[in-house]
């Protein structure tokens, strides 16, 4: 099948908080691809330990940092959900909102790569999308039946598709997690990989334990 129309990249993270390395990665798709790429913080992640921050403030810090970054665009369709955030949930509205033929690209962290095969119906995926892979430092290789289901393409191959092709791209290679940016914001009350917006925000709202400066 051939893809028509311009593509839509989504970005799917817990975003506590969002940091830099995930805005150049939105940022690389962006550019490379020439599409709005959407960050979708997720409602009840089901892989992993529940977010410190609401969705609500998780939502606010992604619009903090978004703001003047043409493309890129916080979106709180998975926060409206009930229950778990599965992204084939998600997945099948953006496709369903788009239409078979236009472009639909997943954008995720090598890491998120290299677990795959080990999220819901992952099989259904190469229907539904491409993968836009983000190099990470530390990330294993993904699994051979994942890299079998996604052919590797260039960005004109994943403009000329829905779906199906996988790009691996080269972005920064940035060493930066927001567990890694939590330990140093209770420490420190600082992260040097986080937006000033951001981080003006977690201050005023008391967020990840910062020490109280104000006394
Ligand atoms: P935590 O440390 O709490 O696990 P995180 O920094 O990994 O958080 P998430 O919100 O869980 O951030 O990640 C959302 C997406 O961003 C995932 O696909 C993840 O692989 C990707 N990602 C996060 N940090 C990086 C990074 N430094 N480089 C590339 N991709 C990243």
């Amino acid at each position: 099948m051939t893809g028509t129309g311009s593509a839509l990249a989504l970005f799917g993270g817990t975003f506590d908080p969002v940091h830099t390395a995930h805005l150049r990665g939105a940022r690389t798709v962006a550019d490379v691809l020439g599409c709005p790429v959407h960050l979708l913080p997720n409602a009840v992640p089901p892989h992993r330990p529940q977010p410190l921050a609401s969705g609500a403030q998780r939502l606010a810090m992604l619009e903090r940092a978004c703001e003047g970054e043409p493309g890129l665009v916080p979106d709180d369709w998975e926060l409206r959900q009930r229950g778990p955030s599965w992204s084939l949930n998600t997945l099948r509205h953006f496709r369903a909102t788009l239409g078979p033929h236009r472009p639909l690209v997943l954008v995720i962290g090598a890491d998120s790569f290299a677990s795959l095969h080990q999220w819901h119906r992952w099989q259904d995926y190469p229907a539904l999308c491409h993968l836009a892979v983000l190099p990470r430092p530390g990330a294993s290789e993904a699994n051979l039946d994942v890299r079998a289901a996604f052919v590797p393409g260039k960005a004109s191959d994943l403009q000329r598709a829905p779906a199906g092709r996988r790009l691996m791209l080269d972005a920064p290679w940035l060493d930066f997690s927001a567990t890694g940016i939590r330990a140093a914001l209770a420490r420190d009350g600082h992260s040097d990989a986080l937006p000033p917006a951001v981080e003006s925000y977690i201050h005023e709202q008391g967020l990840y334990n910062v020490p109280d400066r104000s006394h």
